[in-house]
């Protein structure tokens, strides 16, 4: 069985079994519930495209998903769905991302913190702008998305959030909160992250950039995905480990984690000689367009690398040395208390 292996061949089954059963049919008959986020079109009519989609693993993969086993959008049943060709119309524009986020409330911060109106030119700039985002993939955009007036829109969930705002709070979401709060703390740092992130759109530096798998788990970067990517592709960037790997070599130093000192080649023998991951040092906001320069490189095991991108503030491989030394000393001072009564019961006992 390999979820979202299913064939147009199968959708049509599917489809067909839908329009037989009618919708409530269909959808009791299977335990799916009616969907509200993404429906797909076929012949001007319109189905439940998570339904449709768990339905046609019955044709392709020998049995129907259940619905606890895929979600109807972007990562499963919306895009497997447009994968095959169809045309998927979303009822509702997706959320609005950290990255979106942040370049609503520079707008915002720039207007005082008030709102602003979906014909005001700096909105309507905007909302071109975060047309060209590559995060939210065309299929699962429908004709309203980012538009001035949802532009607009969102100035006002974010300014009736801030403490000054003296009438009543829209219902925003926690997101906009958090992101106007970074701006409230550290408004200088948080201009120069959407300037970045601006940037990087306007030039073209992000139009290549794929997401990855682990946009989806708990990697932290309060400087939203986009400067992410840029971030991790400069990381991977071949050229560059190898002429920092040869650097270290040359200077005769060992090629192990400045963090916890693991060896590769020490631990894997062969197999681990020559590897080590590369970690940018410099602050997302703070690296933007300057070249990567090999100082501003760290080599890092796979495992402190994980750890030190896993939360923001991300510690330095220093400050991740300084906390797994701290963690050893009392781990030791732990096992020593422990010890402590069996060593006095064993002075206390007579000599034999
Ligand atoms: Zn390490
Ligand atoms: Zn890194």
């Amino acid at each position: 069985m390999r979820k979202g292996a299913i064939t147009r061949d199968g959708v049509l089954k599917a489809v067909a079994e839908y329009d037989e059963l009618g919708r409530e049919g269909f959808l009791s008959k299977y335990g799916y519930k009616p969907a509200t986020g993404y429906f797909l079109v076929h012949e001007e009519r319109t189905y439940d495209s998570k339904a449709i989609a768990g339905v046609a693993h019955q044709f392709d993969q020998g049995r129907v998903l259940r619905p606890d086993e895929l979600s109807g959008g972007r990562s499963h049943a919306a895009r497997w769905l447009a994968r095959l060709g169809f045309v998927i119309r979303s009822s509702r524009s997706p959320d609005w991302t950290r990255d979106e986020i942040i370049l609503a409330c520079d707008l915002a911060m720039t207007n005082g913190w008030k709102r602003l109106e979906f014909d005001d030119p700096r909105v309507i700039e905007l909302s071109t702008l975060l047309q060209t985002m590559p995060i939210h993939p065309e299929e699962l955009r429908n004709e309203l998305f980012r538009n001035p007036n949802g532009v607009a829109r969102k100035t006002v969930d974010i300014t009736s959030r801030h403490p000054d705002y003296r009438g009543k709070p829209t219902n925003g979401n926690a997101l906009d909160v958090e992101v106007m709060n970074d701006f409230l703390v550290r408004p200088a740092e948080m201009a120069e992250v959407a300037r970045r992130i601006r940037h990087g759109l306007v030039s073209g530096d992000f139009l290549d950039l794929l997401p990855e798998a682990e946009e989806e788990d708990d990697y932290g970067a309060p400087e939203g995905r986009l400067l992410l990517r840029h971030h991790r592709s400069r990381e991977r960037n071949k050229a560059l480990r190898k002429k920092k790997i040869d650097a270290v070599l040359r200077q005769g130093r060992q090629l192990a984690c400045e963090a916890c000192g693991f060896d590769f080649e020490q631990v894997y023998g062969d197999r681990g000689s020559g590897y080590i991951e590369c970690h940018h040092v410099v602050p997302l906001h703070e690296a933007g367009e300057r070249r990567t320069r090999l100082n501003d490189l760290a080599l890092i095991c796979a495992n402190c690398h994980r750890m030190i991108h896993r939360r923001a503030p991300w510690p330095t491989p220093g400050e991740l040395r300084a906390s797994i030394e701290q963690k050893h000393a009392a781990d030791r001072r732990a096992a020593e208390v422990l010890a402590r009564p069996r060593r006095a019961a064993e002075e206390r006992m007579p000599n034999p």
